[in-house]
């Protein structure tokens, strides 16, 4: 039996960064391929089928080539966001250069979907110490949330000690935006990043399980994240493209198990938008990042 109880209380985000694997971590000048049609769907049909609504950060390059899966994805009543224009890591581009890919990402959706796009999610949660001045370029550009920050240092990214919780985020530049950490989980004194990616596709679902009920026993929603291409569990061995044995093997790794454990999550909790998450309190803490040598 599943427990209902759970379903009753805190509300969690599922989030889903919409792009194709090949085109957005291989070659940005690869076409999209029908598979990113097909994954998007499945996505589509794994919330319909829990009458849940969730948050699609859409990648422009990909919004450029089919922007009518853009519009079905709204049309099936999901919030629509950024997630940049390139998939540029933020650390490897100028903050003009930031500007313009982000720039382009949310005119670009805004003329597809008539709506306003006002979050951002990074490429590879890129916003790091070394980037923190891209929040304000995201201020400056309207935007009212951001996902980008992970809150666990890791190898190229993540910023230790950054809030594991929704909190209003305050700039280098003196600025205000919401930022929407993804979930984690802390066991052992660590906390392994459990919302989403390798651990999420690697971990048996009781442990992923853990992570959302401790967040939400500390009163916080659980933003839970995910591409369209982690519901694909053959990509990795079909596509015709030179890869090594190393790639396949890590990004194809846990993937047949993946729609599962959404399914299964999606039963289990309440989930909405990230927006959802936001909308539940008026009085969110104000969190600053201070650093030893500024
Ligand atoms: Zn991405």
């Amino acid at each position: 039996m599943i427990a209902t109880a759970e379903r009753t209380s805190v509300i969690n985000a599922m989030s889903v960064d919409v792009e194709d694997w090949l085109q957005s971590t291989i070659d940005p000048k690869l076409p999209l391929t029908d598979r990113f049609h097909t994954n998007t769907r499945r996505v589509l049909e794994a919330f319909a089928r829990r009458n849940v609504r969730g948050t699609f950060f859409v990648l422009g390059l990909a919004a450029e080539q089919a922007p009518e899966m853009v519009r079905e994805i709204q049309a099936a009543g999901h919030e629509i966001q950024s997630h940049g224009y390139g998939h540029e890591l933020v650390t490897t581009i100028t903050p003009d250069h930031f500007r313009a890919d982000v720039e382009r990402s949310k005119k670009l959706l805004e003329d597809i979907t008539g709506q306003e796009i006002y979050a951002y999610r990074a490429p590879a949660f890129s916003i790091t110490r070394q980037t923190r001045w891209a929040l304000d370029v995201l201020v400056e550009l309207g935007f009212r949330y951001d996902s980008s920050v992970f809150p666990i240092p890791m190898k190229r990214y993540g910023i230790d000690g950054a809030p594991h919780f929704p909190h209003r985020l305050k700039t280098p530049g003196g600025h205000e935006i919401m930022e929407v950490p993804v979930a984690s989980w802390k066991v052992a004194g660590r906390r392994l990043p459990t919302g989403g990616g390798g651990y999420f596709r690697l971990f048996p679902y009781t442990l992923l399980r853990r992570g959302v009920r401790q967040l939400n026993a500390e009163g916080h929603g659980a933003t839970i994240y995910m591409h369209p291409y982690e519901f694909d569990p053959n990509e990795l061995n079909e596509i015709d493209y030179p890869l090594t044995w190393k790639t396949r093997l890590h990004q194809g790794l846990g993937r047949a198990g993946f729609a599962g454990k959404v399914d299964r999550m999606l039963r289990e909790f309440r989930f909405g938008t990230m927006q959802d998450i936001i909308d539940t309190r008026t009085d969110w803490p104000l969190h600053e990042h201070r650093f030893p040598d500024g």
